[in-house]
């Protein structure tokens, strides 16, 4: 099958493109680098740098390349960004977005799968998170996700336009190609393993008086592998099922306090550690149910252990100390 894939020189971005032509498929990227990488594609994939709202270069992409589906990760998501600048994210994440929706419906392009999160509910009413609980987002990234969810809900009911929206819990780990590199970097794991490396200072964790069994937060980490399979087992599923919204996590939580001690005994490092007051906003405990996704995609989680999460996102920041840069 041929994709549009946006967002291709994203963490997980790169991640799908990589796995995609590994199992045969043809695609075309798109990424405007504000966050992607140039070194993130596959070397001979054609990406186009332009904005998901460029209508000529959507043109050149779907006259030229004819794709049959697109995957939609392009996206702003920083959460305390999104705070301060929502117009920023409402830009990107819905008005730019809606433009390629736009081109889609134009040259007749009815299949979607999309970039979601687990930011879309908010607090969690229970854990572990199904997708019967009603989304109730608390910050704009998560609104922004929330909003396009429902843009694609009626896009399908006016156009039938078939779509798949995957909400990622946490994205970690790494290829031998490609692992995770923000600017700024907010993540535990980069951050650890970067500390890890460097010993330039201690690594801190954001409070440890929450109501977990060690004080610190949980959260569902699930390998960017699974999440790249996710996308092809959405693509498949779209081939003769109906449009669906899926948690995509490993159903299991670690405490940062136990990625720490992971992180420490894989890299044999000492790592500083200091215990900082909580951060803004988050929850104590975030952890998929991955039921739905097993059941209608065939999805599960096979590279999401802990330590071969850990594992691969430390042999490839060994590899490239300082990502991408
Ligand atoms: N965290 C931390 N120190 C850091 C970065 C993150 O203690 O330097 C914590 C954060 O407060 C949260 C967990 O690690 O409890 C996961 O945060 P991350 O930003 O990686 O993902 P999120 O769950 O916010 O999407």
């Amino acid at each position: 099958m041929k994709i549009l894939v946006t967002g291709s020189a994203g963490y997980i971005g790169s991640v799908v493109c990589e796995l995609l032509i590994e199992q045969g498929h043809s695609v075309v990227g798109l990424d405007n680098f504000g966050n992607g990488h140039q070194q993130a594609s596959i070397p001979g994939t054609m990406t186009y740098n332009a904005n998901v709202n460029d209508e000529e270069q959507l043109d050149s992409i779907f006259t030229n390349h004819e794709p049959e589906a697109v995957i939609h990760l392009a996206a702003k998501s920083l959460v305390g960004e999104s705070v301060t600048n929502p117009s920023k994210y409402y830009g990107a994440n819905v008005v730019e977005s809606l433009a390629l929706l736009q081109k889609m419906t134009e040259y007749g392009v009815t299949k979607i799968v999309f970039s979601s999160s687990a930011a879309v509910y908010g607090e969690p009413e229970k854990t572990p998170i199904t997708e019967k609980q009603a989304p109730n987002p608390i910050n704009p990234y998560g609104e922004t996700k929330r909003a396009f969810e429902e843009i694609l809900k009626w896009y399908e009911h006016a156009y039938g336009l078939r779509y798949i929206a995957l909400r990622y819990f946490n994205a970690a780990g790494a290829t031998s190609l490609f692992g995770e590199h923000h600017t700024p970097e907010t993540h535990l794991i980069p951050i650890i393993l970067d500390v890890a490396l460097q010993q330039d200072r201690p690594m801190k964790i954001f409070g440890d008086d929450y109501e977990t069994p060690d004080g610190t937060c949980i959260r569902d980490y699930v390998h960017v592998i699974d999440i790249a399979n996710a996308h092809i087992d959405a693509l498949r599923s779209l081939e003769k099922k109906p449009s669906g919204i899926y948690n995509i996590g490993n159903g299991i939580g670690f405490s940062n306090r136990e990625i720490y001690e992971t992180a420490k005994q894989i890299t044999g490092q000492n790592i500083p550690l200091q215990i900082t007051p909580r951060r803004d906003g988050d929850p104590a405990i975030l952890v998929a149910s991955n039921d739905k996704a097993g059941n209608d995609l065939g999805w599960n989680a096979k590279h999401s252990e802990l330590a071969e999460i850990i594992q691969s996102a430390w042999d490839w920041k060994k590899k490239f100390p300082h990502g991408y840069e």
